[in-house]
This record gives C-alpha cells, sequence and structure tokens, in this order.
C-alpha cells in the first residue's frame, strides 16, 4: 500500500462563485475577502478552512488540490467521500459535476473518471470498475444484508469501461435526480445525489486484490425553509433535507473531534449509507460552497458556520 501521510483524513475547503448576472444587475455587494490561502472574511469576522478558493479559481485548481490525492488513495485501497454543501445556486453542481463535456469547465466526477482510467491504463494491473448513482429521495429505502451492510434499494447499479460510460452514468442520474419547485429560484434541488465509484483490482501476476469506494456526493441545498416560500409537501420535504444535513453535520464533526466514542452514524440514512467511508483511514473532503453576494449574506454566514464546527 502506498505511503500516506498521517495527517487528518477530513479536509474542509470552501469555495466561492462569482456574483452572477441578476445579483449584479440588482447591485448585490461583494462580500468577501481573502486572505492567504486558508482565509475568508465575511463582515469583519474571519473563516479558515484547510483551503479557501477564492472566486477566481479554475476547476483544475480545485480538482489538482484536492482531488487528485484522494483518486490515489482509493486506487491504493482506501475509501473515501466528497461532499459539496451549501445553499441553492452556491456552486455544489458546478464543483462536482461542472460541465461534463467541456475540458475546462467540467468538474471533479469528469475529471476522477479520466484519471482513473488513465492510471489504469498506465499499470500493469487488472481492473474491474463499476459505478452507480443513487438518488436519495425521502422516501429511499435503506436495507442492510446479512454483514449489515447498509445498501440501497432501488438504484442504479453499472460496470462501466471508459471514462464516456462514467457520463453517461451521470446523465442518466441528472434525469432520474427529484427536483421540486420553489420560489427560492428557477428551481431548487431538493435531493442529495450520491454517485459511487467502486474499483476493484487484481493484480495480473500475484493475484492479489484491492478494493476502493469512492463516494462523490451533491448534497441538497441547505437554504433555511422560511427563506424559500414553501409549504406543504415542498416544506416537509425540506424540513427532512435540513434534519439529514445536520446528522452528517453531526456525524462529521463527531469525527473530526476524534475522541467521541459514539458516532451517530444511524441517524439518518445518507450517513449509514457512508459509514464504511467516514472517518478512520477514509479521506472525507467537504466543500463548503458560498454565495459572494450581499443578498445570501445570512445564508453565507451559516454555511460557514456549518463548515468551521467540522475542523
Ligand atoms: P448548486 O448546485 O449549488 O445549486 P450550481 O453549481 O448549479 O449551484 O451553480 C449555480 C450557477 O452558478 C450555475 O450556473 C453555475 O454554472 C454557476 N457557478 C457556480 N460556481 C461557479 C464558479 N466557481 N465559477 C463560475 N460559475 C459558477
Ligand atoms: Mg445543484
Amino acid at each position: 500500500m502506498a505511503d500516506v501521510p498521517a495527517e487528518c483524513n477530513i479536509k474542509v475547503l470552501c469555495r466561492f462563485r462569482p456574483l452572477n448576472q441578476s445579483e449584479i444587475l440588482r447591485g448585490d455587494q461583494y462580500l468577501p475577502i481573502f486572505q492567504g490561502d486558508d482565509t475568508v472574511i465575511i463582515g469583519g469576522k474571519p473563516y479558515i478552512f484547510d483551503r479557501v478558493f477564492p472566486t477566481n479559481t479554475t476547476q483544475e485548481q480545485v480538482y489538482n488540490t484536492c482531488a487528485k490525492q484522494i483518486v490515489k488513495d482509493v486506487l491504493c485501497g482506501y475509501n473515501g467521500t466528497i461532499f459539496a454543501y451549501g445553499q441553492t445556486s452556491s456552486g455544489k453542481t458546478h464543483t462536482m459535476e461542472g460541465k461534463l463535456h467541456d475540458p475546462h469547465q467540467m468538474g471533479i466526477i469528469p475529471r476522477i473518471a479520466e484519471d482513473i482510467f488513465n492510471h489504469i491504463f498506465m499499470s500493469y494491473l487488472v481492473f474491474f470498475l463499476m459505478l452507480n448513482c443513487v438518488v436519495t429521495k425521502t422516501n429511499l429505502s435503506v436495507h442492510e444484508d446479512k454483514n449489515r451492510v447498509p445498501y440501497v434499494k432501488g438504484c442504479t447499479e453499472r460496470f462501466v469501461s471508459s471514462p464516456d460510460e462514467v457520463m453517461d452514468v451521470i446523465d442518466e442520474g441528472k434525469a432520474n435526480r427529484h427536483v421540486a419547485v420553489t420560489n427560492m429560484n428557477e428551481h431548487s434541488s431538493r435531493s442529495h445525489s450520491i454517485f459511487l465509484i467502486n474499483i476493484k483490482q487484481e493484480h495480473v501476476e500475484t493475484g492479489q486484490k484491492l478494493c476502493g469506494k469512492l463516494y462523490l456526493v451533491d448534497l441538497a441545498g441547505s437554504e433555511k425553509v422560511s427563506k424559500t416560500g414553501a409549504a406543504g409537501a415542498v416544506l416537509d420535504e425540506a424540513k427532512n433535507i435540513n434534519k439529514s444535513l445536520s446528522a452528517l453535520g453531526n456525524v462529521i464533526s463527531a469525527l473530526a473531534e476524534g475522541t467521541k466514542s459514539h458516532v451517530p452514524y444511524r441517524d439518518s440514512k445518507m450517513t449509514r449509507i457512508l459509514q464504511d467511508s467516514l472517518g478512520g483511514n477514509c479521506r472525507t473532503t467537504m466543500f463548503i460552497c458560498c454565495s459572494p453576494s450581499s443578498y445570501n449574506d445570512t445564508e453565507t454566514k451559516s454555511t460557514l458556520m456549518f463548515g468551521q464546527r467540522l475542523e
């Protein structure tokens, strides 16, 4: 197994998108002040992360700084999870997926796909790759097999052999994703999108086997229910989402603290699914995605606070 530095396995990174057209037209202020490569100041208060990516950071810089190493580790048999957290329209999907077929604008998932296949090509190993795309709905059912390993019923599972096939799986997942319309924006994604890359390798000569799993999670928008003006079923769903996001926060902060004997994995479906890819030796990375606009001031501060708790 490759040498991996014995540093903290949970990384929290913060990324700010640019002001968008409607924010500029409305005359919104651009709030963040960046300091060094790990600090952002909002309203005079500094927020410190493992890394802060200012507005002009490219997709390639983001990938090289934080995802590339995780791919190497997963190919060495480690498990990992990369999350994107933030309010709707803060840049989560841009970070995780980006524009799939655009070499400059593509996000982490397509870059990982290319990277994995490049590594495979250069090595003397036989690889089996499996990808599946899970869409979590409020009625999603999580089951446990006879070894008490949780699995999700009804998700797509695919064997893939090229980056293009990975893109196809992403497109399929997008089509399935449950989107409920709210007045927060044109639409707000009220579901978590979970993408799993499962890599199984076998050495041609020695027959030695290695397995590594990487979850890529584009979380549902973290905005407060009141601002969205949601009602009825949409409101219930929003409450459920807020609950699962705080359950996730509790799990990661318990892991980051490292002293807690009880990590509340069982408090939400998502943390049950991700259990074997969070904490311990697993590589866990959380992208905290933020809007720079004064209009989103309150949400941005609460997003930053969520991230600070995980450090
Ligand atoms: P979310 O998934 O959090 O709801 P999106 O990723 O869809 O938000 O981003 C909202 C819009 O902002 C999209 O049109 C996206 O292309 C754009 N965007 C987000 N982040 C960036 C960025 N870093 N640079 C340029 N455009 C961005
Ligand atoms: Mg999105």
